[in-house]
């Protein structure tokens, strides 16, 4: 059976979360709590970053230059050339940021299907969440209602990721691949999840299972 790929991209993607990277960087004193409480899902991650971009330091150039610091996983080309061979669909399904996609997918010429939030820097970073379901209310970008929207009825949906928004949607898929916080709670929930470290174990544990 065909599969349809959904990956999250911080600390998926990347090696390091840039939205962790961003704050450890650039918010001042007080960030820690506000992400606490996003972490425990008691605010949405729209007023999670606007009160923590309340608290940056940092301009655009700021940015990029972190940016230019963000290394993606060593096989995650590889990966989706394996997909595009394949004539498997792949979707970045991300509650980050557009802009940070855009400029890292660029640096690593590469051309994806994405869902993310807005970026905006005007004065100021803040947030827009175009992917936002009100019914869930608190991703910025719901994972769960893209998914169900995106997965095409003869395609098994396999999940990829690694962190606390990646879980909704992991309980919707026929197979995840799960590391750090994710794996921690597909373990806590009894979710099945196949862990791994890099693009690499993911690639040889699809092949050795095709159909
Ligand atoms: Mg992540
Ligand atoms: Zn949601």
């Amino acid at each position: 059976m065909k599969r349809v790929f959904f990956i999250d991209f911080d600390g998926t993607i990347t090696k390091k979360d840039t939205c962790e990277a961003m704050v450890e960087t650039f918010a001042a004193a007080g960030w820690e709590e506000i992400n606490l409480q996003w972490e425990r899902r008691e605010i949405s991650t729209e007023e999670c970053a606007n009160r923590t971009f309340a608290l940056f330091r940092a301009n655009l150039e700021d940015l990029n230059e972190l940016l230019d610091t963000i290394e993606i996983d060593a096989y995650f080309k590889e990966f989706i050339e394996y997909c595009l061979t394949r004539g498997y669909p792949h979707y970045i399904l991300s509650d980050g940021y557009d802009y940070i996609i855009d400029y890292i997918l660029k640096k690593y010429d590469l051309q994806l299907d994405y869902y993310a939030n807005r970026l905006v820097y005007k004065d100021g970073f803040s947030i827009v969440c175009p992917h936002h379901n009100p019914a869930c209310g608190t991703c910025g970008t719901c994972k769960t209602t893209l998914l169900a929207k995106l997965k095409p009825t003869d395609c098994r949906a396999v999940y990829i990721g690694d962190g606390t928004s990646d879980l909704c949607p992991a309980t919707m898929s026929d197979l995840v691949f799960a590391k750090g916080r994710l794996l921690e709670y597909c373990r806590e929930k009894g979710i099945q999840a196949q862990p791994f470290t890099d693009f690499r174990d993911i690639l040889i544990w699809l092949k050795q299972t095709e159909a």
